[in-house]
């Protein structure tokens, strides 16, 4: 099963994401988590991805289209993958369809986890303090705020099309949230 994760930043996808692919047993692929890496390490894709993501604003489509043909031809990934906001453009949605259509696959669900604006700003602004993630700080979060109404909100459209989205209300407790994830994709 191929799952994908879409939601504004801090909406908790990466939480949700991680149980459900313990619960799955499928791999959670993360573009966030992989370029955050990638920095770190000072890779060549994490030279060219860092300027961008610090200051908020989404990396090319190539390069997250070059990462997820990558992971699509892991061994671990041939029984589907959760990814977890893997799509934040339109292209990058036809990309990652087309990517998926060449073995044969497709996008069975597509997760939105929905969450008011003013406990988005509050849970962020709690992250960065916790964990002191250089694209917190509060003039990148209002332009990925903005990345996302722009560029990524559409593509909740594109799928909502194809009538393939499972809307997901993502105020609550964890395990609320849970139950309430796996209540939209019917499973126990
Ligand atoms: P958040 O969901 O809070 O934005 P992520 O950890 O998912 O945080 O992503 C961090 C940054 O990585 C984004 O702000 C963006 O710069 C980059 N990024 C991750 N995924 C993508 C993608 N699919 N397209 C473009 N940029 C991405």
């Amino acid at each position: 099963m191929d799952l994908l994760l879409l939601g504004p930043p801090g909406a908790g996808k990466g939480t949700q994401g991680a149980r459900l692919a313990e619960h799955l047993g499928l791999p959670k692929f993360a573009t966030g988590d992989l370029l955050r890496d990638a920095v770190r390490r000072g890779t060549p894709l994490g030279l060219k991805a860092r300027a961008v993501m610090e200051a908020g604003q989404l990396v090319s489509d190539e390069i997250i289209l070059g990462v997820v043909r990558d992971e699509l031809a892991k061994p671990a990934a041939s029984r589907g993958v959760i990814f977890d906001g893997v799509v934040r453009t339109i292209p990058q949605a036809k990309g990652v369809e087309a990517l998926l259509a060449e073995l044969g696959r497709r996008m069975d669900h597509v997760l939105f986890f929905d969450v008011p604006d003013e406990e988005l700003l509050a849970r962020l602004e709690r992250r960065r303090t916790l964990e002191s993630r250089a694209d917190d700080d509060p003039d990148a979060v209002a332009v990925r705020l903005k990345a996302y109404r722009e560029q990524t909100a559409p593509v909740l459209d594109w799928y909502e099309q194809r009538g393939e989205v499972l809307r997901v209300d993502a105020v609550g407790s964890i395990e609320d949230i849970a139950t309430r994830v796996h209540e939209a994709l019917g499973i126990s």
